[in-house]
């Protein structure tokens, strides 16, 4: 099923509607830096008139349906994003250079899995909680929707970040409204195509692509029960503030800055092996990337030799093609900003490969190693979101972990060891949401989320549907 590249509407109460103002902005192939498509994009009255779309839905049908029938609704909802699972992973590797392996299963086939994981866990939301009082009577407890959901997410993992939102709101019974960023809107409108095509109630999931403004308008929206929010901590402080205001409640999943701790024993071939995958996943363009890489100076050359080495021959290139590694970054300005670390790295670490744009047509940048790095430097206290690693020495294990916890975020993380038991010792002292041993990959059934300035609250896993459900206890008495 190959999908529509020219949007002009917007997907409001379960129809394709024009923007107010008409407008639209051209979608930008990340490799040619060429126009892929158009897209419309809202503004405050289309977010006004998608919350109340969402607000009618949600005391209308779709408020009256059973924990089975949204249960059955999810689960067809999944059914559809699989059948769409293909394209939409070469639609997002065009949009933001994500290469294909990596998209194929983030894109391609991750919102399904997760939109069928909620289908499932839906299914149970009716069961009956009776607790006995102490004095007697008793107490049901019942799971309600929180209601009207403002999600807004960012471009790196445009498809499966808008599902972890969208259908565990559905499963606790919620409407959505969902603002994709400009920079990936056509995924995003793949989304309300797989809503209209799964039987929907009108209004249930409302989708308008939109910028920082409509955002904006959406989080502060009074029509709104609550904020799910993924992009960059400034913005995430900001719709803290924003929720703390209106006593709203809110999710914020933001950035990261985390460390690759390799440990005296590792094994370097397994190490070496994975580090495309766990510290350059996405072009760098990962919140949880593994991007400070953390050495022990009795094998330091060898460790900035292997990263070296690694990073000097990944496969660079178009991100349709299966073999590429390592893909363009999503918007010219967002190379410029890459390259403006990497001046900055050279003043003050030692680059070893890497550094420069690789050709004018498309967003690409050399994958980047600095190696003697302070981790008190600008390239490894900020979020470079880029091909760029930076490796640093420690002295002992003590060391290790005090410069793995001196950084302003905490998301994820990976620890390398040969005993695997000292490798989970070592990662429960990290201060991080999450943090692998040996190897990293999110788990569909486990929650995700940071702590720090890496955000607030959890996504994926059965804590990932609690945000949207509020209890209601009633007191029978005896
Ligand atoms: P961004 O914060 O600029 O934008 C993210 C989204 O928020 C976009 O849709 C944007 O239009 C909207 N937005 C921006 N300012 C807003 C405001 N004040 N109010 C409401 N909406 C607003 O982030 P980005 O550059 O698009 O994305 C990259 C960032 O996302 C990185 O920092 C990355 O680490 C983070 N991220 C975090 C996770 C996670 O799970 N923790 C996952 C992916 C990306």
């Amino acid at each position: 099923m190959s999908h529509d590249l020219e949007r002009p509407d917007l997907y409001i109460d379960g129809a394709w509607v024009p923007p107010h103002k008409g407008e639209s902005v051209d979608q930008i192939e990340a490799a040619t830096g060429q126009r892929l498509g158009t897209a419309a994009m809202a503004n405050t009255d289309d977010v006004d008139d998608a919350v109340r779309a969402a607000r009618r839905a949600l005391i209308g049908e779709w408020g009256r349906f059973s924990a089975a029938d949204r249960s059955a609704a999810v689960l067809r909802f999944a059914a559809e994003l699989k059948t769409r699972g293909r394209d939409t992973a070469s639609l997002v590797s065009r949009e933001n250079g994500m290469p294909i392996r990596l998209s194929g299963i983030v894109n391609g086939l991750a919102p399904a899995l997760i939109a069928g994981y909620y289908g499932d866990l839906a299914a149970g939301l009716d069961a009956e909680d009776v607790r006995p009082s102490p004095t007697g009577g008793d107490t049901v407890v019942l799971r309600r929707p929180v209601g009207v959901i403002g999600a807004v997410t960012p471009w790196n993992y445009p498809h499966a970040l808008a599902i972890m939102k969208v259908a565990p709101a559905l499963a606790a019974g919620c409407t959505v409204v969902f603002k994709p960023p400009p920079e990936t809107a056509l995924d995003g409108y793949v989304i309300a195509d797989a809503a209209l095509a799964a039987g929907l109630p009108p209004g249930v999931v409302n989708v308008i692509a939109g910028g920082r403004e409509a955002g904006a308008h959406l989080v502060e929206h009074p029509g709104v029960d609550k904020v799910a929010f993924t992009g960059s901590t400034a913005a995430g402080r900001t719709i803290g503030e924003v929720a703390g205001r209106m006593l709203r409640p809110v999710t914020l999943e933001l950035g990261g800055k985390s460390v690759s701790l390799v440990l005296e024993d590792a094994d370097i071939d397994l190490f070496t092996s994975k580090i495309l995958e766990v510290s350059l996943p996405n072009n760098g363009q990962t919140c949880h990337a593994a991007t400070r890489i953390l050495a022990p100076r009795s094998r330091y050359t060898e460790i900035v030799d292997a990263v070296t080495d690694i990073v000097s021959g990944a496969i660079v290139g178009d991100p349709l093609d299966p073999a590429t590694q390592v893909g363009p970054v999503v918007t010219e300005a967002q190379r410029d900003r890459v390259l403006s670390y990497v001046a900055l790295g050279r003043e003050s670490a030692r680059l070893t490969t890497g550094g420069s744009k690789t050709r004018d047509a498309g967003w690409f940048v050399e994958p980047t190693v600095f190696a003697d790095v302070d981790n008190s430097s600008r390239v490894a206290q900020e979020e470079i979101f880029g091909p760029v690693l930076c490796v640093t020495p420690y002295d002992d294990i003590e060391d290790a972990i005090a410069i793995a916890n001196d950084s302003a975020f905490g998301l994820g993380g990976v620890v390398w060891g040969a005993d695997a038991d000292r490798g989970f010792d070592v990662a429960a002292r990290i201060e991080s949401g999450s943090v692998g041993v040996n190897h990293y990959e999110l788990h569909i059934n486990a929650p995700f989320g940071g702590v720090k300035s890496s955000g607030l609250g959890r996504e994926l896993g059965p804590e990932g549907l609690q945000p949207y459900l509020r209890t209601q206890s009633i007191y029978r008495g005896r």
